[in-house]
C-alpha cells in the first residue's frame, strides 16, 4: 500500500515524498484511515514505528479540511511527556504541513513562558505540549481549549509514569466532550486502560505489535557478567562489533563517569553526559565525535529522550 491510498491531501503527500518515505509504516496504513474518518483510536505503538506521522499526518489532513468556526483558539491538542517529544511532534506537523495554512507551536517547561504566550497570543490552529505548562498558560487565561476538535495523547504510558494523571485529567476536562481523541500508548497497564475508557467513545483499537513488546527494529541480547568485568565485555564488545555510535544507560552519574574512563583507557573515546549537561552539549559531542569510536553516557534521562535527542541530530 502507498501513501497515496490513505485519503490524505496532495499537499501532505507532498510533505512526506519531501522526507523520503516509500510506503506507511503497519502503524500508519492501520491508523490513518481510521482518523480521517473521524473515529476515535485506541492505538498501541512504540517510539520507532513511525507513530508521529500514524496521527499528525491525518491531524494536519483534517483540520486543513474541515471548517472552522473558533477564531484564534486552537483546534488541536497533543499531550506529550517531554519536551523532547513536544518538539519532536511540532517538528514533524512543521515539516507534513509545509504547504498549508496551519499554525502550531510547542509549549513546555523550563523555559521562558513569554515567548509561548506571545505565540498563543497570536493565534494557533494546533498546541503541542507537557502537561504542567499548559496548566500554567490555561491559568494565565493565555490558552482556551473550549473549540479543541481532536485531542492527542502521545504516550500516555510515560506521562502517567511521569504522574501527571491529575493533570491529565484537569486538562481534559476542559476539553469539548465532542471531540476526536487519539490515544497512543507504548504498553497497557490497568491504569492505561481506566484512562483510556472514561475519555475514548468507540473507539478503534489499532495495534502493530503484540502488548509490552520491543519495537521489531530492535535486537536484544543479554549478557550475564560479574559486575567487575562490565566494561572489559563492553569494550570487546564495542571492539569486537565495530560500533561507532553507542548509547549506554547507567544508574548513577558516578557509574558514567567510572565507565567513561575505563573506555578511554580502553582507547575507545567516550564522554559521560548528565541530564543538563546532555541538553547543552550532547548534540555538539555527537557531531564531533562522529568519525570516532564513541560511547556516550547518559543517566538521569529515560531512554527515550535520549534516543529522541539522537534522532533529532543533524549531521
Ligand atoms: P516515530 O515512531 O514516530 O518516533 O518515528 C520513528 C522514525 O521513523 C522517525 O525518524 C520518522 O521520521 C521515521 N518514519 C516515520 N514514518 C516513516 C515511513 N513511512 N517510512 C520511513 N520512515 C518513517
Amino acid at each position: 500500500m502507498s501513501f497515496e491510498n490513505l485519503g490524505l491531501r496532495p499537499e501532505i503527500l507532498t510533505g512526506v515524498k519531501f522526507q523520503g518515505y516509500i510506503e506507511p509504516t503497519p502503524i500508519q496504513r492501520k491508523a490513518i484511515p481510521v482518523i480521517i474518518e473521524g473515529r476515535d483510536i485506541l492505538a498501541g505503538a512504540q517510539t520507532g514505528t513511525g507513530k508521529t506521522a500514524a496521527f499528525t499526518l491525518p491531524l494536519l489532513h483534517i483540520l486543513s479540511t474541515q471548517g472552522h468556526r473558533g477564531g484564534h483558539r486552537p483546534r488541536a491538542l497533543v499531550l506529550t511527556p517531554t519536551r523532547e517529544l513536544a518538539a519532536q511532534v511540532g517538528k514533524s506537523i512543521e515539516t507534513y504541513g509545509q504547504g498549508l495554512h496551519i499554525r502550531s507551536t510547542v509549549i513546555f517547561g523550563g523555559v521562558g513562558i513569554n515567548p509561548q504566550i506571545k505565540q498563543l497570543r497570536r493565534g494557533v490552529h494546533i498546541v503541542i505540549g507537557t502537561p504542567g505548562r499548559l496548566l500554567d498558560l490555561i491559568g494565565q487565561k493565555v490558552l482556551d481549549l473550549s473549540c479543541i476538535e481532536v485531542l492527542i495523547l502521545d504516550e500516555a504510558d510515560r506521562m502517567l509514569d511521569m504522574g501527571f494523571i491529575h493533570d491529565i485529567r484537569k486538562i481534559i476536562r476542559m476539553v469539548p466532550k465532542k471531540r476526536q481523541t487519539l490515544f497512543f500508548s507504548a504498553t497497557y497497564s490497568k491504569e492505561i486502560k481506566a484512562l483510556a475508557d472514561t475519555i475514548l467513545h468507540k473507539p478503534k483499537l489499532v495495534e502493530v505489535a503484540g502488548q509490552n513488546v520491543a519495537a521489531e527494529t530492535v535486537d536484544q541480547s543479554v549478557y550475564l557478567v560479574p559486575k567487575s568485568r562490565k566494561s572489559e565485555l563492553l569494550s570487546h564488545l564495542i571492539t569486537e562489533g565495530d560500533w561507532n555510535q553507542v548509547l549506554v544507560f547507567t544508574r548513577t552519574k558516578h557509574g558514567a563517569n567510572r565507565l567513561a574512563k575505563q573506555l578511554g583507557k580502553n582507547g575507545i573515546m567516550a564522554s559521560a553526559i548528565t541530564a543538563t549537561k546532555a541538553r547543552r552539549h550532547g548534540r555538539l559531542l555527537w557531531r564531533n565525535s562522529r568519525p570516532v569510536k564513541c560511547a556516550f553516557w547518559w543517566q538521569r534521562i529515560s531512554p527515550l529522550e535520549a534516543w529522541i535527542s539522537i534522532a533529532f541530530r543533524t549531521w
